[in-house]
């Protein structure tokens, strides 16, 4: 394959020399996209099964949000938060009715999103004068961002150790011991924060003892939830939350990624009884909210609730489930298919990483999390015959990867 174009090099070049080094990326670049493909300038074409990390839900180059975002655009895309435009209700109204939370708070990504979550779980127990209630529960393998406070819950050493010292009194619960989990939360607990599926962390649902002990000790301690559906939510398990499936009621949920469908989007939703805790000036974000951003979740929310969009995603990700659990029977290199909707991970025995190289040998984009996983995060536009034909391109690679190691 040619991954030395002309235009490939003059941009890893002047990207070597001018951009910090914080990504590995893979030698390609796209030049444009149509539904569930993405295409170089030279007409490489790859089918995108993560889509830009679970973001462009509605694929690329869609018109129905090409079209709505240009019209915006040129009416109007920002006027800040000093005064009202007409979007921000709007987007709040339809997210109040999906996630059953009836206040929003809007800014540009999911980290912001946690970090708007953290700070209002100690402001509600603040405005009430318990100023030392400041605990935070996390899970181990948890990934919640990169800022500050998202870092300080979010598990990973070599995300956290380069940055320390971050925010005091987080502890970190396995998901899996329910007994050490009850231990750890107590009326000192401000908030427990959990991903319903756990998406950087090996596309690892919560098991349901989990989730029935942490409803149980937030009913026990008053502890709010903080669920991080910034991944899992969003529609892309089916459901518009996946702690719908899961049984769990948050008081705060973070949303981000999908949202947008590729414009940056995140929202923090409040129950009531927490938002009564805000005062004008306690957060903020220049551009949270603006027109642009509200134009592009409207489109993307309407869409999601289309009925034709509705079945042929359930369609697609029951053929998907189905396609990866007959491959696991043909290979013993799969150690465990799991996810819900649209975020699928594959567990395999050996290193992920391979694999992803060797699919995009074969035009097929996934990618690696917690080594030995790949995942899965397609656009929620792609069908059936899109899923039947990147089956195959995967199970090539599987091989492949499997037996370079
Ligand atoms: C991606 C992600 C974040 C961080 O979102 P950014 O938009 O990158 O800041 C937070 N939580 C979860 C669960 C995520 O998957």
């Amino acid at each position: 394959m040619n991954t030395s174009s002309t235009l490939a090099s003059s941009v890893q070049e002047l990207e070597a020399l001018h951009i910090l080094q914080v990504y590995r990326r893979t030698p390609i670049v796209f030049e444009r996209g149509e539904g569930a493909h993405l295409f170089t300038a030279e007409g490489r074409k790859y089918l995108d099964f993560i889509s830009g990390v679970g973001v462009a839900a509605l694929g690329h180059g869609h018109t129905g949000l090409a079209d709505a975002i240009s019209a915006q655009a040129r009416t109007l895309l920002h006027t800040s938060n000093l005064f009202y435009h007409p979007l921000q209700a709007e987007v709040a109204t339809i997210l109040a009715a999906r996630t059953g939370l009836d206040r929003a708070f809007f800014c540009n990504s999911g980290a912001e999103a946690v970090e708007t979550c953290l700070k209002f779980a100690r402001r509600h127990w603040f405005s009430q004068g318990l100023t030392t209630r400041t605990k935070y529960v996390a899970f181990t393998h948890a990934f919640h961002g990169r800022t500050m406070g998202a870092l300080s819950v979010t598990w990973d050493e070599h995300y956290r150790a380069p940055f320390a010292p971050l925010i005091p009194n987080v502890v970190f619960a396995d998901p899996n011991d329910v007994a050490g989990f009850d231990a750890l939360v107590d009326d000192t607990t401000a908030a427990i924060i959990v991903e319903p599926i756990q998406g950087e962390g090996g596309v690892r649902p919560v098991p349901a003892a989990m989730a029935a002990a942490i409803e149980a000790a937030c009913a026990r301690t008053g502890a709010l939830l903080i669920a991080d559906e910034v991944q899992s939510g969003s529609g892309r398990t089916g459901p518009f939350l996946y702690s719908q499936t899961l049984g769990l009621t948050p008081d705060l949920i973070a949303l981000g990624k999908a949202l947008g469908a590729g414009v940056p989007v995140g929202v923090a939703m409040f129950s009531n009884a927490v938002a009564a805790a805000a005062t004008p000036g306690d957060h903020g974000s220049t551009y949270g909210g603006n027109l642009l951003a509200c134009r592009a979740a409207l489109v993307f929310l309407e869409a999601l609730a289309s009925p034709a969009l509705t079945e042929s995603r359930a369609a697609a990700s029951e053929r998907l489930f189905s396609g990866l659990r007959e491959m696991q029977r043909r290979l013993p290199i799969i150690r465990d298919v799991r996810g819900a909707g649209l975020m699928v991970g594959v567990d395999l025995t050996c290193d992920a990483a391979p694999v992803v190289a060797a699919a995009f040998e074969r035009g097929l984009l996934i990618n690696r999390t917690s080594t030995t996983v790949v995942r899965l995060l397609p656009p929620y536009i792609i069908t059936t015959a899109d899923v039947d034909a990147a089956l195959p391109l995967l199970e090539d690679a599987i091989v492949a990867g499997g037996t370079v190691q």
